[in-house]
């Protein structure tokens, strides 16, 4: 009897297969079943057709042990804290696809390296999907990372990629360290063989140990081989590809240094050094925000939704354009006392509130706030930041408009696009 997990050979009419044996997603009908082939990719096949089922190795359940984890006296001190995502998960027999299981402790055990560039702890803060996180888990987070750093020589944080920007830049703006904060992920799970997982992990405890800067960063595949990972500031990363495993890229900047395994290589850009000042957490974040994307034939009865916000960003297109239909209820949201700014849609690049008359309009008598470069996603998160602490709009204004963790800055470099 094939049982989900179970690697099977079938001979259909017209094919020999082989992978794994899931249980039949509920979405298929009763005459279907599923296999996982060998690079990752589930099929279905209509049970008529079969001839022959074979099962060529039954399923075992891997037990991870936890042993005492080993201390080197010479090695720094890296605490990892987990908190779900595909860094975290397996795939999971019942239904085809990846469930986050594994954590922190888990990486230690399955990846003895670590335990070679610094002596590991390992937390888990939280078991969740990147997409499930909110501002709620920005602040929880925020603050293990406060309470745990001062006891140790770096803190890396895993998670998963889909909202990872959104939460460095989060963790950007609610913490000021005095050592590294490196958050990493993978695009495909530890038990696949193309996992960038150990990769990642291993680069990411390397720069939490030894990297010389204080700053939140993240550090992911700097391309699709396994040879170096850029350390990239939190607050101007963005994920820039659904499944590459360099799909993090810097915008409008670029990387603060490469890694590998071996060898930390600084870039010319400055960073905050490491140093004995007091961590300071401000962890208050407003959910009562929102991320608009502004495209042609808008209906001005969008807006009506964000009555109640204490503000929104908009993703404009261009230097920061909206159709003009909109601008009388726009007006409305900032007379009200509701916080709009603008990004631009192009990702790279900065809004401009000067370049065309519409732009000087919706500047000067919307009440709109042109945002510069800073990303839209970056500056949903440190709206929300803004809000949980402002007692007003102008408060917003203005905390906004300040460079809090370098998300904003006027330098062009020709190199730093699509790069
Ligand atoms: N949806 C997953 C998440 O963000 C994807 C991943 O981790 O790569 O948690």
């Amino acid at each position: 009897m094939v049982k989900p997990g179970d690697i099977v050979r079938i001979k259909t009419e017209d094919d020999v297969l082989e992978g794994t044996y899931i249980e039949k997603p509920t979405l298929l009908g009763a005459d279907t079943i599923v296999l996982k082939l060998d690079h990752g990719y589930n099929i279905g096949i209509d049970k008529n057709k079969i001839k022959d089922i074979k099962i060529v190795k039954e399923s075992i359940k891997r037990k991870v042990k936890h042993e005492p984890l080993p201390v080197d006296k010479k090695l720094p001190t890296v605490l990892i804290l987990s908190t779900g995502g595909t860094i975290s998960s397996k795939v999971d027999y019942t239904t085809g696809g990846v469930l986050a299981e594994y954590d922190a402790r888990d990486f230690v055990e399955m990846c003895p390296e670590l335990s070679k560039i610094a002596n590991i702890q390992a937390e888990r803060v939280m078991q969740i999907m990147s997409e499930d996180m909110g501002t709620d888990d920005w602040s929880n987070i925020s603050k293990a990372v406060a309470d745990r750093l001062k006891d140790v020589d770096g803190i890396v944080l895993t998670m998963g990629t889909d909202t990872f920007g959104y939460t460095a830049a989060a963790l950007s703006f609610a913490l000021k360290v005095n050592k590294p904060v490196v958050i990493t992920a993978a695009q495909r799970s530890i038990d696949r063989g193309s996992s960038d997982a150990f990769f990642n992990l291993i680069c990411a405890v390397k720069a939490a140990a030894e990297w010389d800067g204080a700053e939140v960063v993240t550090c992911m595949h700097g391309t699709s081989a396994d040879d170096h990972c850029l350390l990239l500031r939190g607050s101007s990363v963005r994920k820039m590809h659904s499944s590459r495993r360099d799909a993090f890229r810097p915008i409008n900047t670029h990387e603060l240094a490469t890694i590998t395994p071996k060898k930390i290589t600084p870039s010319n850009i400055k960073h905050k050094k490491r140093s004995k000042d007091k961590i300071v957490l401000n962890n208050l974040f407003s959910s009562d925000v929102a991320l608009v994307y502004a495209h042609p034939g808008m209906k001005p009865e969008v807006f009506d939704m964000y009555q109640k916000y204490k503000g929104i960003i908009i993703a404009g297109t261009g230097f920061g354009h909206v159709p003009s239909q909109v601008y009388d209820r726009i007006k409305e949201l900032v007379d009200n006392g509701v916080f709009v700014g603008m990004t631009t849609q192009c990702i790279y690049g900065s809004t401009s509130s000067t370049v065309y008359s519409p732009l000087r309009r919706l500047s000067l008598e919307v009440g709109i706030t042109f945002l510069g470069d800073m990303l839209s996603e970056t500056a949903f998160a440190k709206l929300s930041w803004a809000c949980g602490s402002a007692k007003n709009i102008e408060e917003i204004k203005k905390t906004m408009l300040d460079n809090i963790a370098h998300e904003s800055s006027n330098r062009r470099d020709f190199n730093d696009f699509l790069n």
